[in-house]
């Protein structure tokens, strides 16, 4: 399993590099990161072992993260208002279209390779269109998936993505949000009236 160990942090080189394109079909090796990605999402949000092996809490990882340059990315979070589950393993995904309108996320980002509480809020596409491929854990499938996605899920794929291009989100944070709304989390609110 991976924990914290194996995830590298601000100033270290590959974090800042451009992804490679994953060759297709995968090899045994990028399967088996994939998979790790996975387990690692899985286990971080799984209280009894996140304390355990003291994992943040994540919503998303890219192979960057773990020192493999290519372009892999795993999602696992519901949206906004909690209804729907996303949980993909993409292998070269792209945003190929995106709205003009942005949205950013009310408290900032965070992000598994940043230690440190960053100021400044991060300005991203309200919704994009991903291409890419899809791989299924269970039967080894790579499927071609060209989808669209908004508000919260979209900023973690577009976090994410960002993170293929060698960007973390402190470089790209801003003060200026005027005219732009945030992404609205109907049911935390609830909990706080
Ligand atoms: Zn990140």
């Amino acid at each position: 399993m991976l924990t914290m160990k194996d995830v590298i942090r601000e100033g270290h080189p590959t974090l800042a590099l451009r992804a490679k394109d994953v060759k297709i079909p995968l090899s045994e090796h990028d399967k088996k990161t994939l998979k790790l990605m996975m387990e690692f999402l899985i286990n971080s949000q799984t209280p009894e072992i996140s304390e355990e092996y003291e994992l943040r809490p994540g919503v998303g990882i890219a192979a960057p993260q773990i020192n493999i340059s290519k372009k892999m990315i795993a999602i696992l979070t519901t949206d906004e208002k909690d209804e729907k589950l996303y949980k993909m393993l993409l292998v070269n995904p792209k945003i190929v279209s995106h709205s003009v309108k942005k949205t950013y996320l009310p408290g900032g980002e965070g992000c598994l390779s940043v230690d440190r509480e960053v100021e400044g809020l991060v300005l991203r596409h309200k919704k994009i269109r991903v291409k890419g491929f899809s791989f299924n854990e269970i039967t080894e499938e790579l499927i071609p998936v060209d989808f669209r996605v908004e508000g919260y899920v979209g900023i973690v794929i577009q976090h994410e993505i960002d993170h293929l291009n060698g960007i973390l989100f402190p470089e790209i944070v801003t003060e200026n949000v005027d005219g732009i709304d945030p992404v609205v989390f109907p049911i935390q609110e609830d909990i706080e009236e």
